[in-house]
């Protein structure tokens, strides 16, 4: 990518970086990770070698959404089209190009086809804001499938999950989620079609979870539900390298007890919703990362921020798409976490949960 000249001054450590910025910039590029030979990252637009993508990776974020209300939800209930932030495809290039002026390199877009992700939007974004932009595939919950996967076997699924994974240059299946804190039947066959779909193809999976934070939830949300679906996707024959399991930063659970146990297993945990305070407040979730990196697991680590709010947008005066690395890194920062090992979870435990190698 050809960067601007301030583009490429800021990441030299010039002016233009945040604080948390510069910390990532000037660690030592001697810690850069050796990538599997021939892996890439498959972004809508092109693959791109993994050391080539040289700063921070948001691996959980919405450009274009419908939430939680879809088109066919509202056509079901006999209620008007409802409207998104994301649909003015012009602001999302300009907040998208924001994002790459605060250090994002590349953005993974957590939707697919059930949450009214648009791929020609996605394609614009990645083409006018100069951010790489990898493509989901996948279903998100229960109550976003299509009639369809009642009647698919898990293997018919799989197989449309492949196809379309390779027709449409996907880069990643996420997010793959339960609606409650048990997997129904449907969501279970999911689940297992997403884990053959990635063992097939080697791309990478996120998932997400219903845990509610400091929220009460009727019925509560069991603890162990990420690891359930650790145990689908495993058996299911994935790879855990390339797997995350996601929003595991909205269990409370101080002594990230249930993140370490995830860790453990080989996958990557998802702190993927830095900035919802509503759900559990940012300060929890620091304290949540130092108890988890002081166990020794700051490669298993992945920050994002689940963007799905216009709310948060920079023109309605949010802290922008960008704001894991310009608002959540300095209070790692700030909590003690050194400049390197923010650069291994910001930069390099992305692009290695990213990259693959194509098959022939
Ligand atoms: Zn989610
Ligand atoms: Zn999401």
């Amino acid at each position: 990518m050809k960067l601007t000249r301030r583009e490429a001054i800021g990441w030299l450590g010039g002016a233009a970086l945040t604080p948390a910025l510069r910390l990532v910039a000037q660690s030592p590029a001697a810690a850069r990770p050796a990538f599997e030979r021939g892996a890439v990252i498959r972004t809508l637009l092109k693959d791109v070698d993994p050391a080539s993508v040289d700063g921070p990776v948001l691996f959980h974020e919405h450009l274009s959404i419908r939430y939680p209300m879809t088109r066919a939800m509202a056509e079901a209930q006999g209620r008007p089209a409802p409207v998104s932030y994301s649909d003015d495809v012009d602001l999302m290039i300009a907040e998208t190009k924001a994002a790459g002026a605060d250090g994002v390199r590349c953005i993974v877009d957590g939707g697919h086809p059930d949450m009214d992700r648009d791929l020609e939007a996605l394609k614009r974004i990645a083409a006018g804001s100069g951010v790489h932009i990898v493509a989901s595939g996948g279903f998100y919950m229960q109550r976003n499938y299509p009639a369809d996967i009642a009647t698919k076997t898990a293997d018919q699924i799989a197989d449309d999950l492949a196809r379309d994974a390779k027709a449409q240059r996907l880069g990643a299946f996420g997010e793959i989620g339960q609606q409650g804190g048990v997997l129904t039947d449907d969501e279970r066959k999911v689940f297992t079609a997403v884990g053959k779909a990635q063992k097939r193809t080697g791309l990478p999976v996120f998932t997400h979870n219903a845990y509610s934070g400091v929220r009460v939830a009727n019925p509560p949300i069991p603890m162990d539900a990420a690891l359930k679906q650790l145990d689908v996707l495993e058996a299911a024959g994935a790879d855990v390298k390339h797997l995350a399991i996601g929003h595991v930063c909205c269990l409370d659970d101080p002594k990230a007890e249930i993140a370490q146990q995830l860790a453990k297993r080989g996958v990557f945990v998802g702190f993927d919703r830095v900035g919802i305070n509503v759900i559990i407040p940012d300060e929890k979730r620091v304290a949540m990362i130092l108890a988890f990196l002081e166990a020794g697991h700051a490669d298993h680590l992945l920050l994002s921020s689940d963007f799905a709010n216009g709310r948060g947008l920079k023109k309605n005066g949010g802290p922008g798409i960008g704001l894991t690395v310009t608002a959540f890194a300095p209070m790692l920062a700030k909590a003690g976490v050194s400049e390197a090992v923010l650069r291994r979870i910001l930069v390099d435990n992305p692009r290695r949960f990213l990259s693959v190698v194509p098959s022939a």
